[in-house]
Formats: structure tokens, sequence, C-alpha cells
């Protein structure tokens, strides 16, 4: 067993038409591919810091000018899904055959590219799709030696609901058992290659509370959650490992945030992200090494204790975007990622020895006590 950092990538997005349309000042400088400035330059131009408004003077004055801030990875402006996919999920990929349990979750505001990130467009694939595809191509390359069984769930978490976008059923109950937490009733649909597994990527998609490209209300509101589940049988040895990938598209982090600090003046608002403040909690309490990790707060964090303190490898990605006016958003995003880099998780390899009947395995295999669903 060994302490792995929680890995953290920032990806700065290309300004859009209307930001350029206004020619809006660019407040990230990307140094290298470790590295970057957060620059919100001596201006006087006024915006709303915490429900205030104020200059970029009074705000540089607080954040000490700028910034220079380090992290495992930045990408900037001109950077492609395709990097992304190299850079940071081919090793995941590696470690998920090696059985390692891995996590990546896209991180900030509304529109500042965690969808594009994880699903891409119409014409660019996002990093689940090369992700998939890289997956099954090792799948197919460790075929002689090994036998697979690969099950999914896809789920989402709206105003704490829990909801199965694959069968459109929920909300579902979470509970705890020795194993951590389980999705009452969640039932895993077992697949056998990349365009499958992407078909159902597809449909979850479109069972999303809202269409998860539109930039919307809703689907900034609602956090993603597609793991892939993977069973793997040696066939000399007959040893076996069970791993878990979960790739995480969060709600938009800037309603949690500003509706929390509303709440510190006025009264917390009916419509807040519960789930998106306890992430933000754990990932402070986390970061500080504190004790007790109030995983319990919210379903979102229940479902990714895991991921955020269990056995698993953990990377994050925080989208920002380049623009002064989303200033504040960029900040706290920023700031979290800085503090997310502190986490540890506590990482083993996944393995079992034992001749098990299989439907304990496949129970075993996704934690959750679900059953692949049997064709
Ligand atoms: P989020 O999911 O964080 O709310 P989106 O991923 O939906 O944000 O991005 C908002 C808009 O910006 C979308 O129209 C998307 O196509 C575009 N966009 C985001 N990131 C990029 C990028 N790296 N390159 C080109 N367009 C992008
Ligand atoms: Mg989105």
């Amino acid at each position: 067993m060994s302490e792995v950092a929680i890995k953290v990538a920032v990806r700065v997005r290309p300004f859009n038409r209307r930001e350029l349309e206004q020619n809006q000042r660019s407040i990230i400088r990307v140094l290298d591919n470790q590295s970057l400035i957060f620059d919100p330059d001596e201006d006087e131009d006024e915006f709303f810091f915490h429900g205030t408004k104020q200059t970029h003077r009074d705000i540089t004055k607080r954040v000490k000018k700028k910034l220079t801030m380090d992290f495992d990875s930045v990408f900037n402006e001109d950077s492609v899904n395709q990097d992304i996919f190299e850079n940071c999920m081919k090793p995941l990929v590696c470690s998920v055959m090696g059985g390692y349990n891995c996590s990546v979750f896209v991180y900030g505001a509304t529109g500042a590219g965690k969808t594009y990130t994880m699903l891409g467009s119409d014409e660019i694939a996002g990093i689940t799709f090369l992700t998939m595809q890289e997956l099954f191509r090792q799948i197919n390359e460790y075929s002689e030696e090994r036998r697979f069984d690969i099950g999914i769930s896809y789920l989402e978490v709206y105003n704490e609901n829990v909801m199965n976008l694959l069968t459109k059923t929920g909300p579902l109950k979470l509970r705890e058992d020795a194993n951590g937490v389980v999705v009452s009733g969640l039932v895993l649909k077992q697949i056998h290659s990349a365009e499958e597994l992407i078909e159902l990527l597809h449909l979850g998609n479109r069972n999303r509370t809202q269409h998860p490209t539109d930039a919307n209300a809703e689907s900034s509101r609602s956090h993603a959650i597609f793991q892939v589940h993977i069973r793997m049988v040696d066939k000399k040895t007959s040893q076996k490992r069970t791993v878990k990938l979960s790739m995480i598209d969060l709600a938009g982090s800037e309603r949690a945030q500003s509706t929390k600090c509303k709440g510190l003046r006025f009264k917390e608002g009916a419509n807040i992200n519960k789930s998106l403040l306890a992430l933000g909690n754990c990932i402070n309490k986390l970061a500080d090494g504190c004790k007790h990790i109030p995983y319990r707060d919210s379903n979102l964090t229940r479902i990714l204790k895991d991921s955020l303190g269990g056995n698993c490898q953990t990377l994050m990605i925080a989208n920002v975007s380049p623009s002064s006016m989303t200033f504040e958003d960029t900040y706290n995003t920023l700031k979290y990622a800085s503090r997310a880099k502190k986490i540890r998780t506590t990482c083993k390899q996944n393995v079992m020895t034992t001749n098990m009947p299989k439907e304990f395995l496949l129970k075993k295999c996704n934690d959750q006590q679900a059953e692949l669903e049997k064709l």
C-alpha cells in the first residue's frame, strides 16, 4: 500500500466569441506545462466579488497581486482534448490495467469547459471516449493472457437525488456496508466493446437532467458519474483482479460558492448545491489533514469517498476561463485546485487469488453489490 497525491491539472479554455467581441483581457498566463501566472492586473474594471462591487486593485491586494501557481499539468488555450488524454489519461489507463482503482473529475464554473473536456463536441472526441478506446485497445492487447468482464454504471446526482442514467430509474438509495457505500438496486450493464460502451455513454448523456452539452442552468447543477468496473482473470494462474475507473463531470462550482457566500450573510437559499459544497468542505479538510472528513454530508461525497480518501489514484482537472470578467470563478477554482494538490490517497493493487463463485466476484467487483446484468 502506498500513499499518492491527487494529481491536479488545470486547463484554460480559449476565449469564446462573446468574450472576444467585448475585448476582454486574459488574466492567466501559462508559463509552461506545469505552471501559470494568475494576474488580475491592476486596472479599475469594476466587478462583483463575493457579492460586493470591487475593482481588480482591491482583489489583487488580497491575493498578493500576481500569483504563480504550479500544478501537475497545465494546458493552455491551444490545447486539445487529445493532449489531456495523452498526458493525463493514458497513464491512468495503464494503472487500471495494473490493478489500481482510478478516478478523474472535472471541476470549475459553468462554461469553463468541463463537459467539453469530458465529452467533447459533435466534431471533437472528449477524454471519456478517448480513454475508453485506449482501455479497449489495452484489453485486446492483454486478451491472450487475461479474461475480462466489464460492467458500467452511469449515475447522476441532481438535487441530492441519485438517478441511474442508463435506465432512467431512481432516485436510488445509498447505504453503507463493510465495503463502503452501496447504491441500492444499481445493476451494472455488461459490455464487450468500446463501441457498445460509447453507445451507452451517449444514452446516459441523453438521459441527463438536461443535455450536458447545452450550457443551461439544469445541466450545470447536476453531477454525472460514469464508472467502468473491470474484472480480470489471469488465464494461467487464475489470479483475479477487480478495478474501477470513475469519470465525473461535476456541476458548475460558481453556484455553490456564490450561494454559500450569500448564506454567510443571508439565509441559505433553497437551491443550494449541497453536494458541491460538501465536496469543497471535504477537499479543505483532507488538505488540512483532518481526521474527520464529512463525506456523509452529501450523496456526491458519499459516492466519491473512495476517490477522495480511499484506495484510488485520482486526477482532478480544473477548468477555467481566461477572461477578466470571470475573475472570481477562476480565482476560486485555482484556489481549490491548489488545495487538492495536498490530498493524499492510499493506493494498493487490487488482487484476489482465491477461486470464488462468479456472482460473488461480480459483487466484489463493483463494491456496490450490484450484479452484472445477465444477458
Ligand atoms: P461546462 O461544462 O464547464 O459548463 P462547457 O464544456 O459546456 O462548460 O463549455 C462551454 C462552452 O465553451 C461550450 O460551447 C464549449 O463547446 C466551449 N468550450 C469549452 N472548452 C473549450 C475548448 N477547450 N475549446 C473550444 N471550445 C471550448
Ligand atoms: Mg457542463
